[in-house]
């Protein structure tokens, strides 16, 4: 679980330990993204308002049952003032940047009587983050929350729109092949690039039923479908298999694009191409985001 309760704040962030934040005294609650390293502990019986994206608030609803009073939408890019006791005398600001890392997901920036407190949950790092007005012209930050799924040197990968391209690239070299796209799991992730591919290549993407269900929910452009008539795949990378590729190239010419930045299995076998694209910061976006911020501590937040 990826969550804190940030201390001396009334306040947590992907926390949902009820009875945790009884004892502390957490009267707020923020949900970052839908990933289920986020939101571990969180049911439908949940009772306290959770503030998060607009988007978010939606699969909230939808997908986890929570009661909709309870649901705070906040609008990404804007801030917002937060009472934070009963008679809402003291009260503080909420920033929300989008996180560029899964529809919905958000970072967090706090300020009140207890500082700066910045809260990136999961993130890719992109220059234009610091466009923002806020970040622009912010005073210092006390603490930064950082995702560091890849804080390690070697942990270097091209940007997501080099990642596309280079899947473009992949599919180009191979008209009147069939495209399997491996992903991680059947969380939200990739939807941008998977819009991108069916624009460019003018086809359908293939999804579960299930994936599409929370695909509606985000109002994408109309590209995923269920039935089997897209020339693009999506499916679990374990699933792309020595075995299933025979399988599938017996019925069409087929080749499998696994797009993760944590994969070393099949790369090199015929017909399998591995595309390092990541929804986290590398080493080098994460180095460059913190001596930009330049917070005056930083607690990991992975
Ligand atoms: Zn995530």
């Amino acid at each position: 679980m990826n969550g804190h309760v940030i201390p001396h704040t009334p306040f947590a962030v992907d926390f949902w330990r009820s009875r945790q934040c009884d004892l502390t005294g957490t009267r707020l609650f923020f949900l970052t993204h839908m990933h289920a390293d986020h939101t571990s502990g969180l049911s439908p019986s949940w009772k306290h308002p959770i503030y998060c994206s607009e988007v978010t608030a939606k699969l909230l609803i939808c997908k986890f049952d929570i009661t909709p009073a309870l649901v705070r939408p906040l609008a990404v890019g804007e801030s917002h003032i937060l009472p934070l006791d009963e008679t809402g005398q003291e009260t503080m600001t909420v920033t929300v940047f989008d996180a560029n890392h899964c529809p919905g997901a958000v970072m967090f920036l706090f300020q009140g009587y207890f500082g700066s407190i910045f809260y990136t949950g999961d993130f890719r790092y992109s220059p234009e983050m610091f466009d923002h007005e806020v970040l622009a012209n912010r005073q210092s930050i006390d603490v930064l929350y950082l995702d560091n799924t890849y804080c390690s040197p070697e942990c270097k990968f091209p940007s997501r729109t080099e990642a596309t391209q280079m899947i473009k690239d992949i599919i180009c070299r191979h008209p009147g092949h069939d495209i399997v796209l491996g992903v991680s799991s059947n969380a939200l992730g990739k939807e941008d690039m998977l819009v991108e591919l069916a624009m460019t290549f003018q086809t359908w993407v293939v999804v579960t039923p299930q994936r599409l269900e929370t695909l509606k929910l985000l109002e994408l452009p109309n590209v995923f479908t269920d039935r089997e008539d897209g020339r693009i795949w999506v499916t679990l990378k374990y699933q792309i298999t020595r075995k299933n590729i025979e399988r599938w190239n017996q019925e069409r010419p087929t080749i499998a694009i696994i797009a993760s930045s944590l994969y070393a299995g099949l790369d090199g076998i015929s017909h399998v191409h591995v595309v390092p694209y990541s929804d986290h910061s590398s080493y080098r976006e994460l180095h460059e985001f913190v001596s930009r911020l330049k917070p005056r501590s930083i607690i990991p937040v992975v």
